[in-house]
């Protein structure tokens, strides 16, 4: 009896570790992989890192996010002449009239309205005749006659389009360059796809412009380098739920007569930014980021202050007040030829990051040269 009872204690014991381990097994099995994809979209190299249950569903979710960037491409290119965005404008220039526009094209309208206003003008999506003269500049390396620049001037601002709900109105003349805020859109896009599919944990990323959702399992964050103005990120951060957009003229510039004019235009001005510049935001969403990133650059190390402490203030989603990182470092040449002038603004946050990683590097710089 004795026996058989420690038998039967053996075999229970054995049945729950089998149980115990088939669970673990299984556990393991279900554990979300990691998945990666790459694709070209809207003219950069795009990447969908994300955590999901299966090949099966990591593969259907990604088609459905490439499928919505195509179909947001043909909305809002300002390179594509087929795009909704360029047919609109001509069709009010043709008829005179008011014109019915998609809702994600009047999503990005209004996105780009509300940036405008926010920033008062640093950040402003009519600014398309001003850029179009500065790229054809970039072939024949010579300023844009004085004559078509001062032209291209009058057809920027808040008070030459309207949008209500009959449609979109613009003057004559008038072309939108909304560029500045799709790729935000596109990204947060992505990351509500992703959801629909039970998909949380994800980084999406379209050449440094990111949406983050939830953290890898068991992860507190992604890393993400921010960027500096050399090859390496100026420090790293672990991230989860925010949008990060990088702004700057790294690759983007033109040289005439040994000024170097960026791509990013200040619209207020019409003239290209000069100094070579970099800023990184952080914000709850990947368009708010795209946007405000450009803007940093226009406004500088001087306006920037007040303009963004306003922006804090007044919130930037739905009204609602919602926190957001900044960092601009910009080089300025030195008239009198010496060091150029290094300026950086930043949040308070970032501010801590950035002289952490600067004494992190300056130690490191003590030690190599003390060995
Ligand atoms: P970056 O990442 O350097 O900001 P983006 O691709 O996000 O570059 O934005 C560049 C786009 O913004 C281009 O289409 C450009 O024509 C447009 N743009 C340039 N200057 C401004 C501005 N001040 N306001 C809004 N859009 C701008
Ligand atoms: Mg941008």
């Amino acid at each position: 009896m004795a026996n058989c009872c420690r038998f039967w204690t053996a075999s229970v014991l054995g049945v729950a570790l089998l149980l115990v381990a088939s669970r673990v097994f299984s556990q393991e099995l279900n554990a979300p992989k990691r998945y990666e994809f790459s694709e070209e979209k809207m003219g950069v190299p795009t990447r969908l890192l994300f955590y999901a249950s299966s090949d099966e569903k990591a593969t259907v979710a990604a088609q459905a996010v490439w499928e919505r960037f195509d179909e947001l491409n043909s909305i809002l290119s300002d390179w594509d002449p087929e795009s909704e965005i360029i047919q609109a404008c001509r069709a009010i220039e043709s008829s005179g009239e008011r014109v019915a526009v998609s809702d994600d094209l009047r999503r990005a309208l209004l996105e780009s309205r509300k940036y405008c206003e926010l920033t008062r003008g640093a950040f402003d999506s009519t600014v398309s005749p001003i850029v179009k003269l500065w790229r054809r500049s970039r072939y024949f390396h010579e300023r844009p006659p004085a004559k078509m620049l001062d032209a291209a001037k009058e057809r920027v601002g808040l008070n030459v389009w309207n949008l209500d709900d009959d449609g979109l109105w613009a003057e004559k003349g008038v072309r939108f360059d909304v560029g500045g805020v799709a790729k935000g859109i596109a990204l947060d896009e992505a990351l509500r796809i992703l959801n629909d599919h039970e998909i949380t944990s994800a980084l999406i990323d379209a050449s440094g412009d990111l949406r983050i959702g939830d953290p890898p399992p068991d992860k507190d964050g992604w890393i993400v380098g921010v960027s500096s103005l050399g090859d390496e990120p100026a420090f790293y951060c672990e991230l989860s739920n925010v949008g990060v957009a990088t702004s700057g003229d790294a690759n983007r510039y033109v040289e005439i007569d040994g000024v170097r004019y960026s791509h990013i235009i200040d619209p207020r001005t019409g003239e290209p930014l000069t100094s070579r510049c970099v800023a990184t935001v952080l914000a709850p969403t990947a368009t708010t980021a795209d946007a405000l990133a450009s803007a940093l650059c226009v406004l500088g190390p001087r306006e920037a202050p007040e303009a963004f402490d306003e922006i804090r203030r007044q919130g930037v989603g739905n009204g609602e007040l919602s926190p957001f990182d900044y960092i601009l470092i910009e080089v300025a040449d030195n008239p009198s030829g010496g060091e150029p002038d290094v300026e950086t603004l930043a949040s308070p946050r970032f501010c801590e990051l950035f002289d952490a990683a600067r004494k992190e590097r300056t130690e490191a710089l003590g030690t190599e040269r003390r060995q």
